[in-house]
């Protein structure tokens, strides 16, 4: 199978017990986890995920064991911003309009121009960068390629290096192997490489945090007033910066959906609860999904109500 991740479901993952990704986002890595653990919660389902990634001279290897060890979500805070993108996808499979700028940058502007330094300062050089990630962006259907977005991306640049993503294939595919044989013990869970200054590797256990909207019973707890609006709380879920949602998700409880963002003609019919008071479809510690790029699990406590 050769695709997008997301176009494949439930059912198909189910087949497998170990997944190993190969992926290159925090987004695809929170997709496949949420995904991986609605599958653990199945009958008769073990699940591992086995998790790598580099960044230049550093790495990490992990395994998830769902409901016994931190998911991927749990440890989201551990994440910082992505503000550099992996060579092999700026070189092959540009998504982003970043990644365009990325490869008229570290690509194309040495070729055209070995003898001179990119200056990220000089009004010229981005200009000239514009122009080609533009017309990249174009050739693989992309949109967005501003001149500030240019200027902001220019300067900020880690190589991938090949024998780094050696060592960290490698942890993974032994706790792969561990794991498929029972021949050894896999790790717990979480190994830390780093390659810079010296080499160290340092693993260590990572827990399950209480409210992680993932794989925790209860989901993120948030408290709130009986009478206010699914709206009001909407927005206050798309200011919390560690559930990381990037527009107004669609919000489901049970069975029935509240908000669904798309398409235009559902969203239109929906809009209207927006304004809906909270109470009016739901009772305090009930729990809402609300739904970005990932499945997110969200309890309300009413403010007044007494648990
Ligand atoms: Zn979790």
């Amino acid at each position: 199978y050769f695709g997008k991740i997301q176009d494949k479901d439930d059912e198909y993952y189910s087949e497998f017990p170990i997944v190993v990704c190969g992926l290159d986002s925090v987004e695809a890595r929170r997709w496949i986890n949420a995904m991986l653990f609605r599958i653990s919660e199945m009958p008769q389902q073990q699940v591992f995920m086995i998790d790598g990634g580099t960044e230049g001279f550093k790495g990490q290897a992990r395994v998830i064991t769902f409901k016994k060890s931190a998911c991927y979500e749990c440890s989201l805070g551990m994440t910082t911003a992505p503000v550099t993108f992996p060579m092999c996808t700026i070189a092959n499979t540009p998504r982003l309009p970043e990644h365009c700028i990325e490869w008229a940058s570290v690509l194309h502007w040495p070729k055209e121009f070995p003898n001179k330094k990119l200056d990220g300062d000089d009004p010229e050089h981005i200009k000239w960068l514009v122009e080609q990630a533009s017309a990249r962006a174009k050739e693989f259907n992309i949109t967005g390629v501003t001149y500030t977005l240019t200027q902001g991306v220019v300067k900020n640049i880690i190589p991938a290096i090949a024998s780094t993503n050696a060592i960290v294939a490698a942890a993974c595919a032994n706790e792969a192997f561990k794991l498929a044989t029972g021949s050894a013990l896999a790790m717990e869970n979480y190994m830390q490489y780093t390659g810079d200054v010296g080499v160290h590797t340092f693993t260590f256990g990572l827990g399950k945090i209480d409210n992680c909207a993932v794989c925790s019973v209860e989901g993120v707890v948030v408290e709130a007033k009986a009478e206010s609006t699914l709206g009001e709380l909407v927005e206050r879920l798309k200011k919390m910066e560690f559930l990381q949602i990037k527009q107004t998700p669609s919000v489901s409880i049970g069975d029935r959906t509240l908000y669904m963002r798309a398409p235009p003609v559902l969203e239109s019919q929906t809009r209207p609860n927006l304004d809906a008071r909270l109470d009016s479809f739901m009772s305090s510690c009930e729990y809402l999904s609300v739904i970005d790029s990932v499945e997110l699990k969200v309890t309300v406590k009413f403010a007044d109500a007494e648990v």
